[in-house]
């Protein structure tokens, strides 16, 4: 990304200069990153802040209107590599209310790439949340639809598909569930390189860092972009899906993929502590209860967000709960990188809210 800011400068009308962290993005990830995404989000303070100065929240979800922040720095790294490759076909593994399939659908259509979505089959009858959306970016007839029973063989289904593609000359990539491949990695290391700006335009350096984990990709993303910029802050991670054990194999595993995939050498020794945490309410995935949603109304009226209550209000209610626990101090960044489309979902439940 070639970002230019406009200072003033007596004698021309616009003096330019390369923002420096992009630059530093560029030097040590730009084979990899797309020049077509808007990667920088601002910071700002909450409201409701649990009696701490500067507990920050960093709007990821405001890289864009209809794919969650997340997705969508993941994607930085993945389309472009898919345009390099010139697939035929991507297939895409994930759940009909899944935001990922949503933000794959968004990204490969903008980008003429074909989808072949292989979902869940969902006992929905009524159009409503991500399916629906799904169901306008996509002909659902071109669908394979994967019983509850078969669920667990999905990667060899597809790898099988693949298989046969291939034998007619179709050169097919497989997008496991989730984004977890070493491709979308560079994208989401854009986050640290990211929050570096934010210090820099704030004049500030964060002590401890606030994200949550699904498949684990964004979070890997970062603590592997803070090793290469030497950050030394403490990372603290909900986990919403999975666990710690999980969680860390899958980052070993990515760190050597990393280094074989980029030839970029990480460093060894990491001058941060990881800090893992449950959820406070409803820790299962996906179970959504009247207190999740009640406070995602209470996160509405106090801080103007509407926030997804998959991952994003329970992340925030899990933060507060361990920073007033163990009084965490000094400058604390929440990581937002849901968006309000993962609200569509829950409208009828909401409806019924007091
Ligand atoms: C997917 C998603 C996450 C988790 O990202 P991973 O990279 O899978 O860990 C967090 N928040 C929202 C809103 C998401 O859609």
């Amino acid at each position: 990304m070639v970002c230019l800011k406009a200072a003033p400068n007596p004698g021309t009308a616009f003096f330019f200069m390369f923002v420096p962290y992009i630059k530093r993005m560029i030097q040590d990830l730009g084979k990899f990153i797309s020049r077509n995404f808007a990667l920088h989000s601002r910071i700002h303070l909450l409201n409701d802040n649990q009696g701490i100065d500067r507990f920050y929240i960093k709007r990821d979800d405001e890289l864009s209107s209809g794919i969650t922040g997340t997705k969508y720095r993941k994607y930085a790294s993945l389309i472009l590599f898919l345009l390099e490759n010139k697939f035929d076909e991507v297939v895409i593994i994930g759940s009909a209310q899944s935001n990922n399939v949503i933000a794959a659908l968004q990204l490969l259509n903008e980008n003429q790439i074909k989808a072949r979505p292989f979902l869940l089959e969902s006992n929905e009858t009524e159009l409503k949340g991500n399916l629906l959306w799904m169901n306008l970016l996509h002909d659902m007839n071109e669908v394979t639809w994967i019983s509850r029973n078969e669920w667990e063989n999905v990667d060899d289904i597809a790898q099988k598909y693949k298989e046969d593609q291939n034998k007619s000359g179709k050169n097919i990539f497989i997008f496991p569930e989730g984004g977890l491949t070493i491709e979308a990695i560079p994208g989401a290391m854009t986050l640290a390189y990211d929050i570096e700006e934010n210090e820099k335009e704030k004049g500030l350096f964060f002590d401890h860092i606030c994200i949550d984990s699904g498949s684990g990709t964004q979070a890997i993303g970062l603590l592997l972009g803070m090793r290469l910029l030497k950050k030394t802050c403490d990372v603290h991670i909900t986990l919403i899906a999975g666990t710690e054990t999980e969680f860390m194999d899958i980052y070993t595993v990515m760190t050597s993929l990393f280094e074989d995939y980029t030839g970029i050498k990480l460093p060894i020794e990491t001058s941060f502590n990881i800090h893992f945490y449950k959820p406070v309410i409803s820790p299962s995935f996906g179970s959504i209860t009247t207190t999740v949603l009640t406070e995602l109304k209470s996160i509405a009226r106090n801080e103007g967000i509407l926030m997804d209550p998959v991952y994003s209000v329970k992340h925030l209610m899990t933060a507060k709960q361990y920073i007033t626990s163990q009084g965490l101090k000094g400058n604390i960044l929440f990581i937002y990188s849901g968006g309000s489309f993962g609200l569509s979902g829950f409208q009828g439940m909401l409806g019924k809210l007091s």
